[in-house]
């Protein structure tokens, strides 16, 4: 007899099982119809374990569509043991009508979806890692999955469970198309992570341009700092991204913010040694007096980097130039 041992105590297989179909009684109803045998039910036996059902019991059948009322515990082992139905053999996800919701959301699959929602499968059920089909169709940055769910009533502040929403799952992942169908149905834009981020902040970390550019353009704050007082224009200059930097500069981010290290945008990009983008934040008004915490302005820390080309550009000499692809390239 194979024997395992948990925490100490032996189990032989069969007990490990019936342990295991005992304590699995509940198939979600995504996977399930439900019914209770009554006296008006015509008592066909479980497919199963053959014994008929007894009146007030509740009986199952799977959404596969195979004919058969089965005990809730025996059609649950029966999934356990060979994956799908006992009958037709399907697996679980492919009659499990939330898993085709969310999996038509997430795949963009809009004729899939408007199916699912037109048999029933409702809106805004939550999948098993409690993410709604508007949310997942956020992540993957598809707008007409979410105006068709939209269309069905989906409420776009609906949280999961790390309590992000729809609009703040597509800010990070830089889907500029999905933000802005969102925006249309309402989607809000003041929202805060538990960080203090806000969508900018999330959308700066996507690299997506677009989607910084339409967040800034529909008015949300560009100086906005999280709860450790870094702000976009921090995120933008240790990217060393120019585009980014002259867009919130442009949008009212402040060259002199600082985050709980005392350093402005400044002083990371010349640390980081984007020589171009140091010139530029420069440029624009930059302090090249300001200190960090330790009394570090940005030269100091870039001389301690070895971050050369920024030194340069703190020192307003000219930037070298490379040809990259057959572009002229300020370094
Ligand atoms: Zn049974
Ligand atoms: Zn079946």
């Amino acid at each position: 007899m194979a024997l395992l041992s948990i925490e100490g105590t032996a189990f032989d297989a069969s007990t490990l099982r019936t342990a295991y179909r005992d304590s699995v009684t509940k198939l979600p109803d995504s996977s399930v119809h439900r019914k209770i045998i009554d006296n008006s039910t015509v008592a066909e036996p479980c497919p199963i374990c053959l014994q008929n059902g007894d009146i007030g019991v509740e009986m199952v059948m799977l959404r596969c569509e195979c004919p058969h009322w089965g005990h809730e515990s025996c059609m649950a082992k029966s999934i356990f043991e060979t994956g799908g139905c006992p009958t037709c053999r399907a697996t679980q996800f492919s009659f499990d009508t939330v898993f085709l919701l969310s999996s038509a959301c997430t795949n963009g699959d809009v004729s899939k979806a408007r199916h699912r929602l037109e048999s029933g499968t409702h809106h805004s059920s939550r999948d098993i890692f409690d993410g709604t089909p508007l949310i997942r169709a956020a992540q993957n940055g598809h707008r007409e999955v979410i105006r068709l769910l939209v269309e069905y009533g989906a409420s776009v502040s609906q949280e999961d469970m790390y309590h992000q929403t729809a609009i703040c799952w597509a800010s990070k992942e830089g889907h500029r198309d999905a933000v802005e169908e969102l925006l249309l149905a309402g989607g809000d834009m003041s929202y805060l992570d538990s960080k203090g981020q806000t969508l900018l902040h999330l959308a700066l970390r996507s690299g997506s341009e677009e989607t910084v550019a339409l967040l800034l353009e529909r008015g949300i704050a560009g100086s906005a700092a999280d709860s450790e007082g870094v702000t976009a224009l921090h995120l933008a200059a240790r990217d060393g991204s120019k585009e980014l930097i002259n867009l919130l500069i442009d949008n009212g981010a402040e060259t002199a913010a600082k985050d709980k290290l005392g350093r402005t945008p400044l002083h990371y990009c010349a640390e980081l040694d984007y020589g171009a983008a140091t010139k530029l934040l420069v440029d624009r008004g930059s302090s090249l007096s300001a200190t960090d915490n330790a009394g570090r302005t940005a030269r100091e820390l870039a001389q301690e980097a070895g971050s050369d080309r920024a030194v340069r550009a703190l020192d307003g000499e000219p930037l070298s130039i490379s040809i990259i692809e057959g572009r002229v390239v300020f370094l």
